[in-house]
């Protein structure tokens, strides 16, 4: 591709660097003095003063094992934790630095053993092997110097060409470089805690997923040539893509399949290709020019929090893998044989076509160290009925391949190398997990009502096709909760009105009948859309957000009502709008369905039979104004998710927030009950449809607030029913009736302990 203008000087800088530091890397000696060497070299290339390497040690320290410029006596001897100073930082956030005064830097960590107090400016950048940081090179200078963007990409290049010495097990035992803790992995038996991706039990053999490609050569020898070699290995890629789509259990559709066609249209993405060229024209490989871009991207992926953009970003990380894959002629690990019959895949995290890549049915879960419930991956393993447990902290660092391993997804554990009790449980939970099975198969069709014959009413959530065969499976009575922007996301585009009434009709087709609450578009805060741009602001989740961006963009909303009319003509249409903070925004919602119905209308297009418009009731601000919101509204439903989040003020992301507040609090518990008092009042419908209502004794708590309808996930019907069948509704209203005034922080042990007495299942 042609460079840049501008870009050139830096090309030929980078290259004219690279050869050189190949030349001293393939030459003799010991790894030391070839390291020196680097480090000289570096320093008079980049007209710096200092060059110093400083190379990771066990327990996520770096030691300075070269320097040019510095004091010789500080190599060795200097020694800077993860995080502390301005290497340190380098290293703990994986993000190049460029300073031009180091000193007045508030992390700057000054060490006199180095003489380093003359320089000023500093720019670093980190070594980083397989997406872990193995070492930091930095340079300084005396004078107050402004590095350029070039001076820091030619660094991270030749940073990476480094990071092969580093590994070789020359300078350093190469087992420090594989753990985190600086602890080999030891044999003991070991418990790690993680979250539910998907529910589900598996004991299997550990099978490390993505083992290190190996980069044999660095630097390039004709540039050209790897650019073709690259583009062949694209077209390859592709050609392997578009046959896993083609592939029986794809072909036939469904949200795996638009996840992968997603995936397909990333690896088009002409920017990424782009950067690969450009990569290659400062003297890479293609494979290390891959290498570097995908290094980039995983400092990028470290800076998002959003977590669908991270999702993107790691299909990147993937996509990076399979086209090495395919330059270095290595088949891509799963489908190998040897994957034994019981296979646990243990990963940071993966991608939807690497999970697809291995044999389903030898896999008996999957453990990433990152992942998140909406992840791609996440919905690919549920399709697949493979039991998930991710954000398990450092479980790559603790396992070997081969190690034996449990995972116990519905309590997001897994014991590592487990001891015979472990196994034992494991086999009883097995058992139980079974007969438990038994039981809600035999009370899926016993009417879900309280021992003293009060009738509940029990929905499922859901967002994708694949949710709704579980209505019949559990006999709920509907959908209490569509949440419609989980389609957009799987889809990864903004669907038209054609797509989206086609959707909605197949929704309503599949659940035969029963009622569908849709739930109007909840973007914003941690459901970003692509195209979207970034979340911005502060608090995403009190930002910009749902009917907020509905009603300031009110194309997205018209259109989806549209669909939603057409996909429910001469049936019953039920929409609800999220995020309602004051009747105001209802009002105006409720305008543009008017508008959309009469449009339909007036064009002739048969109408639903019936609309019935409800809100979410989640930020707290509404409920003073239920009076007048009662009199507008055919329903409510409860989101006891945000509302916990708002009425407390407790992101409900953070995970060290997790245990600070109880949704049994007297507080959420007099809250809801106003609710269900001046509901009941004026005769209008209140559900709950928050995670609240998948728990067992929340549900119950619910009851004895009153609510007589609850929604919630699929897998908690089961268990919800078998607390309805075995409660008593009248005595617990009397006991939470007591509950109200108290000031604790938890009404739990109480709940529990009048469960305990009376059998109710909880
Ligand atoms: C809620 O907030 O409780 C809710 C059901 O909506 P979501 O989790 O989709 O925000
Ligand atoms: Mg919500």
């Amino acid at each position: 591709m042609e460079p840049t203008p501008g870009y050139g000087p830096m090309i030929s800088a980078s290259r004219r660097l690279l050869a050189r530091v190949r030349d001293v890397m393939a030459g003799s000696g010991a790894a030391q003095s070839r390291l020196d060497r680097i480090a000289e070299i570096i320093a008079a290339d980049m007209v710096a003063e200092v060059c110093s390497i400083y190379v990771r040690r066990a327990g996520e320290v770096l030691e300075l094992f070269a320097t040019q410029g510095l004091n010789p006596s500080a190599v060795h001897n200097t020694r800077l934790r993860f995080g502390e100073g301005i290497v340190g930082d380098i290293a703990a956030s994986g993000r190049p630095f460029a300073l031009g005064d180091a000193q007045a830097h508030p992390n700057f960590a000054y060490r006199p053993e180095t003489g380093e107090d003359i320089f000023h400016s500093m720019m670093g950048v980190p070594v980083l092997r397989g997406g872990r940081v193995v070492g930091v090179i930095a340079v300084q200078n005396r004078t107050q110097r402004q590095y350029s963007e070039e001076e820091v990409e030619t660094l991270q290049t030749v940073a990476m060409v480094l990071a092969e010495l580093i590994a070789g097990g020359d300078l350093i035992p190469s087992s420090e470089l594989t753990t985190t803790t600086g602890q080999t992995i030891t044999s003991r038996p070991q418990r790690i805690e993680g979250i539910m991706l998907n529910g589900g039990m598996g004991l299997g053999t550990a099978v490390l997923h993505m083992p290190h490609l190996p980069i044999e050569k660095f630097v390039a020898d004709d540039p050209e040539a790897e650019l073709q070699r690259l583009r062949g290995a694209f077209k390859e890629m592709h050609g392997a893509l578009d046959e896993m789509l083609s592939e029986d259990a794809l072909a036939a559709g469904g949200e795996h399949r638009d996840i992968l066609e997603t995936y397909k249209l990333i690896a088009e993405d002409a920017g990424w290709l782009a950067r690969i060229e450009e990569a290659i024209d400062t003297g890479l490989t293609a494979e290390a020019a891959v290498q570097k871009v995908r290094n980039d991207i995983r400092v990028r992926m470290g800076q998002i929090s959003d977590p669908y953009l991270r999702e993107r970003v790691h299909d990147l990380d993937d996509l990076a893998h399979r086209l090495t894959a395919h330059l270095l002629g290595e088949a891509l690990g799963g489908t190998a044989e040897g994957l034994p019959e019981d296979a646990i895949l243990i990963a940071r995290n993966m991608g939807p076509g690497q999970l697809l890549d291995y044999d389903a049915s030898r896999l008996k879960g999957l453990v990433l160290e990152e992942g998140s419930p909406t992840s791609h991956v996440a919905i690919i393993a549920r399709a697949l009925n493979i039991p998930v447990v991710g954000h398990a902290r450092d479980i790559l660092t603790q396992i070997d391949e081969g190690d034996q391993i449990v995972v116990d997804a519905d309590h997001g554990q897994v014991f590592l190398r487990p001891g015979e009790d472990v196994l034992a449980a494991f086999e009883e939970s097995k058992v139980a997990f079974e007969e438990r099975r038994l039981r809600y198969q035999e009370l899926r069709v016993q009417p879900a009502e309280s021992v003293d014959g009060i009738p509940i009413k029990l929905d499922i959530n859901a967002g994708l096709m694949i949710d709704l065969t579980h209505i019949d499976e559990s006999n709920a009575e509907g959908v209490g909760l569509f949440r419609t922007e989980i389609q957009f996301m799987a889809r990864s585009k903004l669907l038209g009105v054609d797509e989206q009434t086609t959707f909605y009709t197949q929704v309503l087709d599949q659940v035969d009948g029963k009622p569908v609450v849709f739930r109007t578009l909840d973007i914003g805060g941690d459901k970003m859309l692509p195209h979207w741009g970034r979340a911005d602001g502060e608090n995403p989740a009190m930002g910009w957000r749902a009917i907020r961006v509905s009603l300031d963009r009110p194309a997205l909303l018209r259109q989806q009502l549209r669909a939603l009319l057409r996909a429910a003509a001469g049936r019953e249409l039920r929409v609800m709008f999220p995020m309602i903070a004051e009747v105001a925004e209802l009002e105006a919602a409720r305008l543009l369905l008017d508008r959309e119905t009469e449009r339909e209308r007036q064009r002739g297009r048969p109408l639903p039979k019936k609309i019935l418009v409800g809100v979410m009731l989640e930020v707290p601000s509404l409920a003073f104004q239920l009076p007048a919101l009662l009199e507008r509204v055919d329903f409510i439903s409860v989101g006891s998710n945000d509302l916990g989040q708002f009425l407390f003020a407790q992101d409900r992301g953070d995970p060290r927030l997790v245990n600070r507040y109880d949704m049994l609090s007297p507080i959420v518990l007099r809250f809801l009950r106003d609710v269900v008092v001046a509901c009941d009042a004026h005769g209008v419908p209140v559900s709950l449809c928050g995670e609240m209502a998948s728990r067992p004794i929340e549900a119950m708590a619910l009851l004895g607030l009153g609510f007589r309808h609850l929604s919630m996930s699929p897998a908690a019907i089961g268990p919800v029913k078998a607390m309805v069948c075995s409660l008593a509704i009248g005595p617990l209203e009397e006991l939470i009736s007591t509950l109200y005034g108290v000031a604790e922080s938890s009404t739990r042990e109480t709940l529990r302990a009048f469960a305990m007495e009376r059998n109710v299942v909880i």
